[in-house]
């Protein structure tokens, strides 16, 4: 009888290649079918994954098909950790071994599963091997981790934006941007319109492409900037790794921004609510739409209410009452755009030429301090809660309730913290009318937002007054106070 024989060949990364690359794999095992005089039908080849993870191994499914409906009766693999790194599927092999016969060739040493002895060497040189992979990732996790508490440098890849190649010393012309940065997020500046200004004046990243949001904001959310290192284990990398890490020591590099700053950019940075509320607005191009509210009365005597969008007529720019189907919005107030977003900032600026105003800006706000601690342990609390109700610790109705305390007070807190931050753009902005005047034109729409969104809740719109073509006095403002 011909043995019709099937070389296995797997490539993945545990080895280090050293020697094992496909082609080598083939060839030997085509050698050793030649001294056994076995017929090569099949070669069946699984490319990088590893036989350990448990990740599916197309070829390796088809090769035992094969061999149970009888097309191959002799596998032939370089050493058995090649074959698998898997107890159960190694069973698998020897128990095929026992009903059809199979025979295994190995060009690393010969197995006979046929025999016991055979069978006992198969299995310990799977368990070694096993073994192998287990204890290496485990001296890779434990490698990292001590890494990091020893605040050391994390290799590989490019040098990070803000120091030199030694990813010691500070290069101080980026430096200074990453500080900018950080000062424009933390004054409510959307990540995109940064790094369209960016753009413009030719800063990239260091590999000289320019800064896309998401970044940027890896960037600024990064532990690193400010001298502390932050682990991330890696089981808890999804399908990306998570923003925000452990910090777990302060690092043999010096920072580039304080740690309050940064603790403050990593709870801003990570807030979903800002996504919607600050990076949702750079595709508005017009300045006060969902500020401005369409306050024309129902016929119940209510007001409408609904938040205007810009709806331009005829080229010329407008705010709207929507006409959208499926809302109740009523569709019947318009006003200007452009003579609205002048009004609006000719009264924030005078409401802002105030020395109440600047007073309460000057005031240090020690509301601010300790908050994004709690918002970082009130958010660790929450996975914890979604843990245990995974791991059934806890009920459904257990979890809710826990939840929606945890919600609230963090919702409360990054309130605050947004509110505080906002102060800080103010700080910057407010001056004489005139200073201010000058430097309101130089702003972009979304630094002009996250100015009149720091002076305003919200902006009514009353109803046209037909005789008058411009009236001023259609606009309610909501300070905040
Ligand atoms: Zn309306």
């Amino acid at each position: 009888m011909t043995i019709r024989a099937a070389i296995y060949c797997r490539i993945s990364q545990d080895r280090g290649g050293a020697g094992l690359g496909i082609a080598r794999q083939e060839e030997d095992c085509r050698k050793l079918c030649e001294r056994k005089g076995w017929e090569v039908v099949e070669v069946y080849t699984d490319n990088d994954v590893s036989a350990y993870s448990g990740a599916p191994r197309p070829a390796w499914q088809e090769m035992i098909r094969d061999v149970r409906d009888g097309q191959v009766n002799a596998v032939v693999c370089w050493h058995v950790d090649r074959l698998t790194r898997s107890p159960r599927e190694l069973e698998d092999v020897i128990d095929l071994a026992d009903r059809h016969g199979l025979e295994l060739g190995t060009v690393s040493g010969e197995i006979d599963l046929a025999t016991p002895t055979g069978r006992m060497i198969a299995r310990m040189l799977g368990a070694a091997a096993r073994h192998e992979a287990e204890h290496k990732a485990e001296r890779q996790r434990r490698q990292r981790r001590q890494a990091a508490e020893a605040g050391k440098i994390a290799g590989g890849g490019k040098r990070p934006f803000g120091y030199e190649d030694d990813r010691i010393t500070v290069r101080e012309s980026e430096a200074e941007i990453i500080r900018e940065g950080a000062r424009r997020v933390l004054a409510s500046e959307s990540l995109a319109s940064i790094c369209r200004d960016w753009q413009k004046r030719g800063i990239t990243t260091t590999a000289g492409i320019p800064w896309k949001p998401s970044a940027l904001r890896r960037m600024l959310a990064s532990a690193r900037i400010s001298g502390r290192r932050e682990h991330t284990p890696r089981s808890s990398w999804e399908t990306t790794r998570p923003l925000l890490g452990v910090i777990v020591a302060d690092a043999l590099w010096p920072g580039i921004i304080s740690h309050e700053e940064s603790d403050r950019l990593r709870a801003l940075l990570s807030d979903p609510e800002r996504r919607r509320r600050v990076e949702g607005s750079t595709r508005r191009s017009y300045l006060l739409s969902g500020i401005l509210r369409c306050a024309k009365p129902r016929e119940d005597g209510t007001p409408c209410g609904f938040g205007m969008v810009g709806r331009p007529r005829s080229g010329v720019p407008r705010y709207v009452c929507p006409n959208t189907p499926g809302t109740d919005a009523c569709a019947g107030t318009a006003t200007n755009a452009e003579r609205t977003d002048a009004h609006v900032r000719d009264m924030i600026l005078t409401a802002l030429d105030s020395p109440a105003v600047r007073e309460r800006l000057q005031r240090p706000d020690e509301e601010g301090s300790g908050l994004y601690e709690e918002i970082r342990a009130d958010e660790e609390e929450l996975e914890e809660l979604a843990r245990d109700f995974g791991s059934r610790k806890i009920s459904r109705k257990e979890w809710m309730i826990a939840r929606q305390s945890v919600e609230e007070r963090l919702e409360r807190n990054r309130a605050k913290l947004s509110k505080t931050s906002k102060a800080t753009v103010l700080l910057d902005f407010v001056g004489t009318y005139e200073d201010m005047q000058e430097r309101w034109e130089k702003l972009n729409d979304s630094q002009r937002r996250a100015i009149v969104t720091s002076v305003v809740r919200s902006i009514e719109v009353g109803p046209a007054n037909p005789r008058k073509r411009w009236d001023p006095d259609r606009f309610i403002f909501d300070w905040i106070a």
